[in-house]
């Protein structure tokens, strides 16, 4: 279905699609319909689907307020048994032994319904659950139902952390304690003393092949956590005076998060493998290899960035299982069942914000301010003249006049020599002149470094209803990207280039890196509609589920957004839970202010106002119910009533 839209060219739902590159990073998940909206597959493509746009406004009718987080649960699930059903074929195609111990690292994501899903979805394939410090440790134990599955202990540990975590091998549990750190291990060997327990350990090796891509400090002699060479051959001595080297079940390492490429973990997995054959060797009893997180996430579709990847899931299954195996059969020794930590690869597909736009600062400008008159300063002569003469012939020096034209006015302004109006008409100028000539440039052979140029000075800025430290930190911490696009309007073309600006008052608040589907990197702006007064514009940013909820904060006290999770089957779907954004008053509690006191001091105030017959008692009345009303609403935008 293609329309004619106002500049009398061709549109589709297709040609959105492939703008925004969804069919590159959807994953099977996230299409565009012929209606021109987000379609979502939570079960893959041939599942039963939801029209994003239709069930944003489902949610906005039931009272539910934007920016919301949807979760899709489906997808969870998709993702775990994905990852089951590539080691198997795996083990299929290698005539492999071991066992496939996946666990789910509740740092990416611990909301306690999530964690449930996980968990429940994880049942019947071993599935267990990694923590990284003492309070992770806390849920985990909660949450681990599966007497197949594996707890796996890492992080900085105390003697709490270690007593717990022995105690818990006593309910059943099977839990695993990492030695991250050389001094761990003589507080194991107290802890299993006192409770005369035979512990399982495993050793965090510090491997020297790194990774690669924004996390590549996690591995290398340099890196926080693990046991150098030396301190594990010590180790090994210490259990075995002990008599405790049976007690080693495990090896692990971890490269990093987001690895993009294969070689990177294929190196890694040929060093890890090392250290467990000589451990082997040296009488440890090792069972498991963990070969940690570090799957990623194809964020961009490019196969070329960091926010992509270069390999599928089931090329990596390939490679740790045909590396092991070949490892193992040459050394004669049993196949290790294989532990894997991803955690970004289970979560990350599985939420989307919706958010909504509320304004924009527009700078393309068509009709020029009235023209320069005789008596006004010789800048505004110039600048009318530019306006005037530009055509293709002369656009370089054109533009370069503009450029200069632009210092001009300011420093003139600065001096005191143009007036405040003066400088308004020039910037009207400029706009004016700066839309003329991109039409020109566009038109123009050889002109692709002026059409960028004035692309970005002439690009809007779209207001949106959400915070970038709050829902996609990593967007501003580590630059990375995250897919981006409307959700609807998709069957008309978006002609207007944009960046993002938040509802913070922080110049970081903005998303500035956009997928370039042409060249396979990112763009500063990305395509959007034109947004009309009154007429809701939502757009949605994609693949969300993993890191960016915990890392949110509450910078200029935007809270957690309203979160639904969303199921679906043939017959439609289902809300399963709402979870309510954080009120004001919560965010509040943070920084130690109570509900109660602010009340009354305000309170007071207004009487004060009252008998100095400053405010009248209506108004008092009116202020009192927004500053209640206030604490306990929303801390986003709302619409008016
Ligand atoms: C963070 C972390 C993970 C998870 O990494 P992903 O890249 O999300 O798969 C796994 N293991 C350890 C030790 C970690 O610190």
């Amino acid at each position: 279905m293609s329309t004619t839209n106002g500049n009398g060219t061709n549109w589709s739902p297709e040609k959105s699609a492939e703008m925004y590159g969804i069919n590159n990073w959807g994953n099977g998940y996230f299409r565009v319909n012929p209606q021109g909206r987000v379609q979502i597959t939570p079960q893959g493509s041939n599942g039963p689907s939801v029209d994003l746009y239709e069930l944003t406004q489902d949610l906005l009718d039931r009272g539910i307020r934007v920016p919301i987080m949807i979760r899709f649960q489906d997808i969870i699930k998709s993702r775990v048994e994905l990852m089951h059903s590539c080691f198997q074929k795996a083990f299929a195609d290698h005539n492999y032994k071991g066992n496939y111990c996946g666990v789910y690292p509740i740092k990416v994501n611990q909301q306690r319904h999530l964690v449930q899903e996980i968990v429940r979805f994880g049942k019947d394939l071993r599935l267990g659950l990694e923590c990284g410090s003492k309070p992770e440790l806390l849920v985990v134990l909660a949450m681990a139902n599966n007497s197949d599955g594996v707890i796996i202990c890492n992080g900085f540990k105390d003697q709490e952390y270690i007593e717990t975590a022995i105690l818990s091998q006593k309910l059943g549990r099977n839990t695993i304690i990492v030695v991250d750190r050389k001094e761990e291990l003589a507080l194991i060997i107290n802890a299993a003393k006192k409770f005369n327990a035979r512990p399982r350990i495993g050793f965090r090796a510090k491997l020297y092949t790194q990774g690669a891509g924004k996390w590549v400090d996690s591995s290398g002699a340099r890196s926080k956590f693990g046991l150098t060479a030396v301190e594990i051959v010590d180790g090994v001595e210490t259990l075995r005076k002990e008599n405790m080297l049976d007690c080693l079940e495990l090896l692990h390492y971890h490269i990093g998060s987001q690895v993009p490429n294969i070689s990177s973990i294929k190196s890694s997995l040929k060093e890890g493998a090392r250290f467990y054959s000589e451990l082997i060797k040296m009488g440890a009893g090792l069972k498991y290899i963990d070969v940690g997180g570090g799957l990623g996430v194809d964020y961009d579709g490019s196969g070329k960035t960091d926010s992509s990847i270069n390999y599928s899931e089931q090329e990596y299954a390939n490679d740790v299982v045909s590396t092991l195996q070949a490892m193992c059969d040459e050394k004669g020794i049993p196949h290790p069942n294989i532990v894997t930590e991803c955690g970004r690869a289970l979560v990350a597909h599985h939420s989307v914000l919706v958010f909504n736009v509320m304004g924009k600062n527009e700078l393309h400008r068509e009709t020029p301010p009235r023209p320069a008159i005789k008596g006004d300063p010789n800048i505004m002569q110039d600048l009318q003249y530019i306006y005037e003469k530009v055509n293709k012939d002369n656009i370089n020096e054109c533009f370069n006049d503009l450029l200069v034209a632009k210092q001009e006015t300011l420093q003139l302004f600065t001096y005191g020599v143009l007036s405040l109006e003066q400088r308004a008409w020039c910037e009207s100028m400029y706009f004016t002149i700066a839309t003329k000539m991109s039409l020109i440039a566009k038109k123009t052979p050889d002109c692709e470094d002026i059409v960028a140029k004035l692309d970005d000075e002439l690009c809007d800025t779209y207001f949106c209803n959400f915070s970038v430290f709050q829902s996609v930190p990593d967007s501003w911490a580590v630059g990375q990207l995250f897919p981006v696009m409307p959700i609807h309007q998709l069957n008309e073309e978006p002609n207007h280039s944009a960046t993002l600006a938040d509802l913070t008052c922080d110049s970081d608040g903005k998303i500035e890196k956009f997928i370039d589907v042409e060249n396979g990197s990112y763009r500063k702006t990305i395509q959007v509609h034109h947004v009309e007064e009154g007429k809701p514009y939502y757009m949605g940013i994609f693949l969300t589920g993993a890191y960016q909820e915990i890392l949110g904060d509450l910078h200029n006290l935007f809270g957690d957004t309203d979160a639904v999770h969303v199921s679906l089957s043939e017959a439609g779907y289902t809300i399963d839970h709402y979870v309510p954004g954080d009120t004001v008053t919560e965010v509040l509690t943070y920084v130690q202010f109570d509900r109660a006191g602010m009340v009354d001091s305000v309170r007071q105030a207004i009487e004060e106002g009252i008998q100095r017959g400053t405010i009248a008692k209506q108004e008092a009345r009116l202020l009192i119910k927004h500053y209640e009303e206030g604490l306990s609403g929303y801390t986003y935008l709302e619409e008016a009533e």
